[in-house]
């Protein structure tokens, strides 16, 4: 009786475990590399990470080996945020590494949770913990503060709006925490496919989306896809990226290339996705009025204005133009146009409609917006 028992459960463990390998076998199989880009290289579209960790807090590798990785991955630059206020040993670790352009900003804590400082002079003194002072201090000294993981566990607290230039999105910070237990059956792929366990996670961020919807009615602030890196450094690079646009190729000069990257993000001249899905250079919105063309991240009070959304090409995907939070055209199309007559906040989101590990909810680009205001 017992010897039966014993043998039904070794026969269902082996049927599990034979299921278990058909169907991960079937993930690995099923999603190849994404697609090559269509779109040639372009110099003054380059490609970095925001939000990193190093040893220098809590992180798990010493800069020299993130950059390594990043340059394994062709970026352009990326952008530590240790811990403090500001981390002063990150900040001294900046300069050209690999032939990628290491970036340094400190990822303060402060009364209303998580701010992320960027593009400041090193201070003589601490930051301040209160949240609008250290705002303030971090303008002063010619940087600008993004909000981090306002939903995660350090969460935001709102309060008065203190001029932040940004808010973070999506977070793997807030995605691994909450999905943890998802991540379990998929753990054996991490050494295979690395890329395929990040994908899975990212969920459509709806509660980050709504924020900076209703954040963006009183004041321009950009979106970030934070890699929020501690570890796992390689595939969560090759998944959360951010392409800057610039009006002349990267200085080989240090300080002036920081320069130029650091103005080009304060003024939102950047979208964010997901390269790991699919590869999205060339993506391009921007508007034309009577009085001249206006980049994404941009304020004007031009009306009519023609906005212009150039997909990546060759994708099976759905563009979605949002004023204000709302939908007003989704289509499949690789160029778009449309006259905006009114007031807003116009942004584009485009979700890939090709198989890939990604849930297809999820955006794969999210633009920054374009703001018409009244004079
Ligand atoms: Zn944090
Ligand atoms: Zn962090």
């Amino acid at each position: 009786m017992i010897r039966r028992k014993k043998q039904r459960i070794i026969k269902l463990t082996l049927g599990f475990l034979i299921l278990y390998l058909l169907w991960s076998g079937f993930l690995f199989l099923r999603y190849s590399s994404p697609k090559p880009s269509h779109a040639a290289p372009n110099p003054l579209e380059i490609v970095g990470i925001y939000h990193v960790h190093s040893t220098f807090s809590d992180g798990t590798k010493t800069p020299e080996k993130i950059a390594n990785i990043a340059a394994g991955q062709d970026l352009d630059f990326f952008i530590l945020t240790d811990h403090g206020r500001p981390n002063f040993d990150s900040l001294a670790s900046e300069g050209w590494q690999q032939g990628v352009l290491l970036l340094a900003g400190s990822e303060l804590s402060v009364n209303r949770g998580h701010l992320v400082g960027l593009g400041f002079e090193t201070p003589l003194q601490p930051f301040s913990q209160t949240a609008e002072l250290a705002a303030a201090q971090i303008a002063q000294a010619q940087g600008f503060t993004v909000i981090a993981h306002p939903y995660s566990k350090v969460h935001w607290t709102w309060g008065k709006y203190a001029g932040y230039s940004g808010i973070e999105i999506i977070s793997t910070d807030t995605i691994l925490r909450k999905n943890f237990i998802r991540l379990l059956p998929i753990l054996p792929l991490i050494p295979l496919k690395p890329r395929i366990p990040v994908l899975k996670l990212l969920q459509h961020p709806s509660r980050n989306l709504r924020k900076w919807d209703e954040l963006c009615r009183e004041f321009p602030i950009y979106g970030f896809y934070s890699c929020d890196a501690h570890l796992w450094y390689g595939p969560l690079f090759s998944s959360l990226r951010l392409h800057v646009l610039l009006d002349s190729a990267l200085p080989e000069d240090f300080t002036e290339a920081r320069k130029t990257v650091y103005a080009a993000i304060k003024r939102g001249r950047f979208f964010n996705a997901v390269d790991a899905a699919a590869p999205s250079q060339g993506f391009r919105f921007w508007g034309q009025g009577q009085d001249g063309s206006i980049d994404m991240g941009g304020t004007t009070s031009q009306l009519p204005l023609l906005l212009q959304i150039q997909a990546p090409p060759a994708l099976a995907r759905e563009v979605r133009l949002l004023q204000d939070g709302r939908i007003i055209q989704c289509t499949t199309e690789e160029r778009i146009s449309f006259e905006a007559t009114q007031t807003g906040t116009y942004r584009v989101e485009i979700y890939l409609r090709e198989p890939t590990p990604m849930t297809q909810d999820c955006p794969w680009i999210l633009s920054n917006p374009i703001f018409i205001r009244k004079n």
